[in-house]
This record gives structure tokens, C-alpha cells and sequence, in this order.
């Protein structure tokens, strides 16, 4: 009975401690799995603007160059200071979100309508043509929301409708409800997702590495900041793709105001 017994404690220890070994194992895969995505944007998205940078301005300090090189130059300088702009600013926001440093404006409204003006503003912010977006809804119930935040949502959406995409793009935003829940669709005719990749796309630094597209410029971050503002709104968001080139979906669902609508 005595070795019996101590056999089963050893047996028991031994799956406890693989058991331990085994979780840490996963963590670690997954710190430096994202590591290496964060060494991978960091690289790409702060080096290289810095890089091309410098190398104006030692063109420009040490080089003959001409009123309309020049000119040339500043306007590319331009572009390279708001990427990094951009991504600094990103960053910031998504640390104090994380943190829980953001006080969200929430404010009751009828969903149809403020996702109307929502994507309206997009279309403005990203100097979409005329005609790519359209929007429909059959949603008659309210939600409590905060704007400003929302915006980034549908501007972070719409612009990767349009970034990965290879043909003329279409989108289409559509609202509807079933009294509990709203539902968002944004729907693409882009270059779809993979699904090994459909749950991934939605975590901090992850970018596909897409031979399909290889020089959309991106941090990976706009689909985490996405998913935490809407997690701040209590709802959910998901995708739903049927594959390459085959268009993808963004599906968010944000709780509906009772009594209400
Ligand atoms: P970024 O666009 O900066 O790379 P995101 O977090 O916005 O970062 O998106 C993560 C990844 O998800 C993108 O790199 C891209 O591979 C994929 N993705 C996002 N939106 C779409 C879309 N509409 N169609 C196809 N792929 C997409």
C-alpha cells in the first residue's frame, strides 16, 4: 500500500510539474512571439522613416541641391514625420487605454444614425472617392457610445478595407439589431484573411505576412486598439473572411439600450 501510495504522489507531482512546465512554456512562446512582432514593427516603422530622414537631411546639409529637389524632399520629410507621428501617438493611446487612463464620453444614441455620421466622417478623413463606401441600416435601437472613440473604430476599419484590397474597392457598412444587441457589418471585396489568421489579426503587433500584399505599410496595432475600445463599449468584435481574395467582414455587436427605441 506504501509504495502503491507513493507511486501515485510521484505520478500526480510529475504531471503537476510538466503540467507548470508546459504553461510557462506557452507563455513564454507567446511573450516572444509578440516580441518578435513588436522587434519587427519597431524596426520597420521607426527605423526606417527615421532612416530616410537623415538621409534627406544629409542631402540637403552637404549636397547641392536645387529649389525644386528641394521642395521635393520637404514634401517626403513631411510624410515621414506624420508616420512616425502616427505611430507614437497610437502607442500613447493604447498604453493609457490599457491602463485604464481614458475617460469615455459615453452618450446614448440611435445607433443608425451615429454610425451614419461616423462613416461619413471616415469617408472625409481618409479622402475615400466617391461611391466605394455604401451604408445601410434597419437598426431602430440606441446604444451608449463614445464617439471620439468610435470614430477610430470605423476610421481604423475603413482604412484597412481600403489599404488591403487589390482591386477597386467596395465596402459596405451595414447596421441592424435584434433589440439586444446591434450589429455592425463592414464588409470588403479585398484580399480576404486566412482562416489560421482570423483570431490572430486581433492581437497587439500582429500583421500577416502577406506575399499577396507586400508593401502596405502597417504597425499592427489598429485591429488591438479596435478591439479594446470596443471591449471598453462591453461588445465584441470578429471577422469572418472566406478566404484569399475572397473579401472580408468585420462583425462588431454593442449592447442595445433597453426601453429604448
Ligand atoms: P496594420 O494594418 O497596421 O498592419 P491592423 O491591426 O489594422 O494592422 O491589422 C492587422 C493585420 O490584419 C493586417 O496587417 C492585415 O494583414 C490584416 N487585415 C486587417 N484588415 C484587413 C482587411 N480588411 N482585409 C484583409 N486583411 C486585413
Amino acid at each position: 500500500v506504501f509504495v502503491f501510495t507513493a507511486g501515485i504522489i510521484l505520478i500526480v507531482g510529475i504531471a503537476v510539474v510538466m503540467f507548470i512546465f508546459f504553461r510557462n512554456l506557452s507563455v513564454q512562446y507567446k511573450l516572444t512571439n509578440l516580441y518578435d512582432n513588436f522587434i519587427a514593427t519597431v524596426t520597420h516603422e521607426l527605423k526606417s522613416p527615421l532612416s530616410s530622414l537623415r538621409l534627406f537631411l544629409e542631402t540637403m546639409a552637404y549636397k547641392n541641391v536645387s529649389e525644386e529637389k528641394r521642395k521635393d524632399f520637404l514634401s517626403l520629410m513631411m510624410k515621414d514625420v506624420k508616420r512616425l507621428d502616427n505611430l507614437i501617438n497610437t502607442i500613447l493611446e493604447i498604453s493609457k487605454l490599457e491602463q485604464k487612463k481614458i475617460v469615455h464620453d459615453r452618450r446614448e444614441y440611435k445607433a443608425g444614425i451615429l454610425f451614419e455620421e461616423l462613416v461619413n466622417e471616415s469617408i472625409l478623413n481618409l479622402s475615400v472617392p466617391e461611391g466605394v463606401v455604401s451604408y445601410e441600416c434597419s437598426s431602430v435601437s440606441y446604444c451608449s457610445a463614445d464617439k471620439k472613440a468610435l470614430q477610430i473604430v470605423i476610421d481604423n476599419l475603413i482604412s484597412n478595407a481600403l489599404k488591403y484590397s487589390k482591386e477597386a474597392p467596395t465596402i459596405n457598412v451595414s447596421v441592424k439589431d435584434n433589440r439586444k444587441k446591434i450589429i455592425i457589418d463592414i464588409s470588403d471585396n479585398g484580399i480576404g484573411i486566412p482562416q489560421q489568421y482570423q483570431k490572430k489579426i486581433f492581437n497587439k503587433f500582429f500583421r500577416i505576412d502577406s506575399v499577396n500584399m507586400p508593401n502596405v505599410k502597417g504597425t499592427g496595432l489598429g485591429l488591438y486598439w479596435t478591439k479594446e475600445i470596443i471591449k471598453q463599449h462591453k461588445g465584441s468584435i470578429s471577422v469572418h473572411s472566406n478566404g484569399l481574395n475572397k473579401g472580408s467582414t468585420f462583425r462588431i455587436e454593442l449592447p442595445a439600450l433597453k426601453n429604448k427605441g
